[in-house]
């Protein structure tokens, strides 16, 4: 069992996720089966519940966890599905060890945060890294250290290195190193305090990686090496690059991958980073470019849509192109102005959502989408919104909406699932992970897929609702995706039309750098054909 430990310091934001994540990449290149955890400290049960402007995108896994957008990042660089157990929070470790206690498990014993918190955070760890699948695992802790909440976390990482004996962990701690423009040079003192404070909790880091704006010289990384007791070459930079998918390539150079697997032991294999290389240079100097309009209502924070950015990029690295992003917030959309925010772009789409506010401008933009021949894809409440439009826009039903936006809705295209009726407990009761889904021959998702049964992830309470199925797909609107145990219908595309899709689930979570979603690519190449006339 060798399990690596990555803490934060200094500040928060620094990109912990992407560099835990391409340590995973590296280790997997040379031939080691990784797996990836994230331990976060506040107190939510997990993160299905939080809003996207507190915590960014929620992530969801095969099994149907809600859990980090880290989790995310980990699926895309170590091209590994990750389940509910990969993700603890403290409101996990909490809500689970009250139950065990209002059932008496403790006999009667005081419950206390050591032993007992940190010993749940201990055995969370064990049950993933000695699930026999992974030869190293890799365990991200959220938060910052020093904070107050994410105590257990460290106290319980300490006592693991002392259990698990020497050459079996590794500490990595990610820090920042600023430039002060007015003395003209890097400073190291955030990053020694930093290190001091991992110290004082009982953990001496291995390996620093330091995050910079601008290279750090030698003589810096010599600083940091003997103030905080770092071995020379375990001080590693880790500059600002132009694509997240870089930085597996510039930690390599600087030796991460080698310096830990020296440390716990292990042989340094023989690995190929060329296609990797590849990709990464088809991203950050692309033949061509199409503007894609994300219409949703959080678009102030990007972090709320990671992975569908994330799949636009895979999407767009495939064709060679870039994909630039035009974020546009839907309740800001109006018959008057959508001309102006819509009229430019290549394409748009609509990502999934909750709630009412906003839809009408979404179902504005689908509109704009289908009457204006641009390729449209609609992702969850994205397809709801299309078939609401459609519905109301060519059906002449008046007033259609879903019963989540209109209990009253003379026409309620879009409803509660059957067995949704009744559910008032929020967290994981959504219809949720993987399920199958049987596609219709001679659709853009045939074309898309080529294959006739797909699994993918879900995540929402509402449904097509089939009765009005007869109607719906009356003229050009057609059925392409049915889930063949209950018939659900998942998918929905529009002939006469450059590319129109709507799907119930969510392909962005199963996209990877080197191999992007069949949808998300071929949304792209019918982007592009709009836009270059070409067969993309
Ligand atoms: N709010 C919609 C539902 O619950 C869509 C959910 C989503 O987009 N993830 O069905």
């Amino acid at each position: 069992m060798k399990v690596v430990f990555i803490t934060g310091g200094v500040m928060s934001s620094l990109g912990k996720g992407v560099t835990s994540a391409s340590l995973g990449m590296l280790l997997k290149s040379r031939g080691y089966r990784v797996t990836m955890m994230k331990l976060d400290p506040y107190l939510n049960v997990d993160p299905g519940t939080m809003n996207p402007y507190q915590h960014g995108e929620v992530f969801v896994t095969d099994n149907g966890s809600e859990t980090d957008l880290d989790l995310g990042h980990y699926e895309r660089f170590i091209d590994r599905a990750l389940s509910g157990a990969n993700s603890v929070t403290s409101g996990r470790v909490y809500s689970d060890l009250l139950e065990c206690e209002r059932r008496g498990d403790f006999n009667g014993g005081t419950v206390q945060v050591i032993p007992h918190v940190t010993g749940s955070i201990k055995d969370h760890i064990r049950k993933v890294a000695q699930s026999g699948d992974a030869d190293i695992t890799l365990v991200e802790i959220g938060g910052t250290v020093g904070d107050i909440e994410s105590l257990p976390f460290v106290e319980a990482i300490s006592q693991f290195r002392t259990e698990a004996g020497i050459g079996n962990t590794l500490s990595i701690h990610l820090t920042y190193i600023p430039f002060l423009n007015a003395a003209g040079e890097h400073k190291t003192k955030p990053t020694q305090h930093s290190v001091r404070q991992l110290c004082s909790y009982g953990i001496q880091p291995d390996i620093l990686v330091c995050r910079c704006q601008t290279p750090i010289n030698n003589e810096i990384k010599n600083k940091i090496s003997y103030l905080c007791n770092i071995a020379p070459g375990c001080v590693i930079e880790n500059c600002d690059v132009r694509t997240i998918y870089e930085v597996p390539l510039m930690l390599e150079q600087e030796g991460l991958c080698t310096q830990a697997l020296k440390k716990l032991g292990l042989e340094d294999k023989p690995h190929d980073l060329t296609a990797w290389r590849d990709m990464v240079e088809r991203i950050v100097a692309p033949k061509r470019e199409v503007t894609v309009a994300l219409v949703g209502k959080y678009v102030k924070l990007h972090d709320a849509y990671l992975s569908v950015s994330e799949s636009l990029c895979h999407a767009g690295a495939f064709h060679d192109a870039r994909v630039n992003i035009q974020w546009v917030e839907s309740d800001e959309i109006t018959h008057e102005n959508i001309d102006s925010l819509l009229g430019s772009c290549d394409a748009i789409l609509i990502p999934g959502g909750f709630g009412p506010r906003g839809t009408e401008g979404k179902i504005l933009a689908v509109e704009y989408a289908r009457t204006h021949q641009k390729p449209y894809f609609g992702i969850c409440l994205g397809m709801q919104m299309a078939v609401i439009e459609y519905a109301r826009n060519v059906l002449g039903m008046k007033g259609a909406n879903s019963t989540e936006m209109e209990p009253s809705t003379p026409y309620p295209v879009i409803d509660l699932m059957q067995n949704q009726v009744g559910i008032t407990h929020l967290g994981g009761t959504q219809r949720l992970g993987r399920y199958a889904c049987q596609i219709a021959p001679d659709t853009l998702s045939s074309k898309a897929y080529e294959q006739t049964l797909v699994q993918e992830r879900h995540r929402h309470r509402y449904e097509f609702n089939s009765e009005y199925a007869d109607q719906l797909f009356s003229k050009d609107m057609r059925p392409a995706g049915i889930n063949p145990d209950s018939g659900l219908v998942e998918i929905v595309e529009i002939q006469n039309h450059p590319w129109f899709v709507g799907v119930q689930f969510h392909p962005e979570f199963l996209s990877r750098p080197m191999r992007p979603h069949p949808l998300f690519r071929d949304f792209i190449g019918a982007a592009l054909n709009v836009k270059y006339g070409e067969e993309a």
